[in-house]
């Protein structure tokens, strides 16, 4: 019993760098993908947006988020037998081990959309997750990735710099097809956008441009051809995607994570919604949307991947490493999700499933509140605490944290509080007033 406790919800961290371009996960307005999870069903039953049975009277229209969920974002490029550029190519054997770890130490790969609904506030994600996602548009992406990310049932995303698919002035004979990225699109795969001609994008860096004739030429441009050019980066990209295959394009890799403001706002302008760059970090509820840092994976370091996962599973503060307990195991009072009519709640939560708990080391604090003086009871395993000044948020979070066996527990749930006066307190508990 304690033993699943403790290691069921041990949710590593995971790190992921994005790399230039990739593309990326399923939109859910595209075709079910057959590689993605059942998204609602299992936001729902993790996050616990429907309301319990008998004692939640309402159920709250917009869910309430999980913001304390983190996610670590993957780049990868090319899949290679033998490996001769490490930067940006991993075996196929070294890329199947790292999905496996990802299964095994319990950390859910969702598809991008939900990373960027969740930021939203439209819906909850699991704890901690992690999003795969692939730049520039190879065609081992297609033949080697792929068949290996569907075994494992895992979602992903592609960034595509459109003169780099076949047939365009960059696309070589490693290139991904338009034909192999409609067949992706088909399946739910997420395809975003990575520039053009991938390259620096700020103005006045030196770049190769390509006349008509194949003749390239080194440059810097200025002014308004600068503006040109890079317009037709940022949104002339999304534009040709779009209407290739027919999508809707709402994710920019950029490329070399080489921008500024300006490029930031044409993208913020084409319709953007996130940029990524390859500065990895993991990304919680009020990382800025428009410098989304990925971990770029690379053959000789493997480290990234480790240490990308470790920072998920470590606390946000840095401090001691905790495992984190379902709210579900703890049959919690409100429940997960639920919507009370009271902005006086009693908070309850039954620890007994945790094993055995050091005296004097539970804690629970309520958000708006901080930490409250709740009562444990060592017989039954409850802790408690009557809310005592009214709740003012819509939203409560709740926090409990315990040690056991010198390591310390904590699990965190959120109710929402929807206090209608004229029901809040069932016809027959009224008393009469004054
Ligand atoms: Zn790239």
């Amino acid at each position: 019993m304690m033993i699943r406790f403790a290691i069921l919800p041990l949710i590593l961290a995971l790190n992921f760098s994005m790399c230039k371009k990739n593309p990326s996960a399923a939109d859910s307005s595209k075709p079910a993908a057959s590689s993605s999870p059942p998204a609602e069903a299992s936001t729902a039953a993790s996050t616990g947006v429907s309301a319990g049975p008998a004692s939640s009277p309402a159920r709250i229209n917009k869910p309430v988020v999980d913001q304390t969920a983190q996610t670590i974002i993957f780049c990868y490029h090319l899949l290679v037998d033998k490996v001769r550029y490490p930067g940006t190519e991993i075996t196929p054997a070294a890329f199947e081990a790292q999905m496996k770890q990802l299964k095994d130490r319990g950390i859910t790969v969702i598809p991008m959309q939900d990373l960027l609904a969740w930021k939203r506030g439209e819906k909850s994600i699991p704890p901690r997750c992690a999003i795969i996602t692939f730049d520039d548009g190879y065609k081992s992406q297609y033949e080697v990735a792929w068949p290996i990310l569907k075994k494992y049932g895992y979602p992903f995303t592609m960034f595509i710099y459109t003169e780099g698919v076949r047939g365009g002035s960059l696309g070589g004979g490693g290139a991904i097809t338009w034909e192999q990225l409609a067949d992706m699109r088909d399946n739910g795969v997420d395809i975003e956008a990575h520039s053009a001609t991938h390259q620096d994008l700020r103005e006045g860096h030196t770049i190769t441009l390509a006349s008509p004739g194949g003749k390239k030429t080194r440059t810097k441009l200025t002014g308004p051809q600068y503006e040109q050019w890079v317009q037709n980066e940022v949104v002339g990209c999304k534009q040709l995607l779009e209407q290739r295959l027919g999508i809707k394009i709402n994710c920019f890799a950029v490329p070399f994570g080489n921008y500024n403001e300006h490029v930031k706002e044409l993208a913020r302008n084409a319709g953007y919604e996130a940029m990524f760059t390859v500065y990895g970090q993991p990304i919680t509820f009020t990382s800025p949307m428009d410098s989304i840092g990925r971990y770029a994976i690379e053959a000789n370091k493997p480290k990234v991947f480790e240490d990308a996962v470790k920072m998920i599973g470590a606390s946000t503060s840095g401090g001691a490493p905790v495992a984190e307990v379902g709210a579900k195991d703890l049959a919690t009072q409100p429940a997960d999700g639920e919507t009370v009519r009271t902005a006086l709640p009693l908070i309850k939560a039954n620890l007994s499933g945790i094993g055995q708990i050091e005296p004097g080391s539970v804690q629970m604090r309520v958000s708006g509140l901080g930490v409250v003086p709740a009562t444990y009871d060592p017989k039954t395993g409850t802790v408690s605490y009557q809310v005592t000044q009214k709740l003012r948020e819509k939203s409560c979070s709740v926090f409990v944290s315990a040690k056991s066996q010198g390591k310390k527990v904590e699990a965190h749930w959120t109710f929402g509080i929807e206090e209608s006066p004229a029901r809040a307190v069932p016809p027959a508990a009224q008393t009469p007033k004054k």
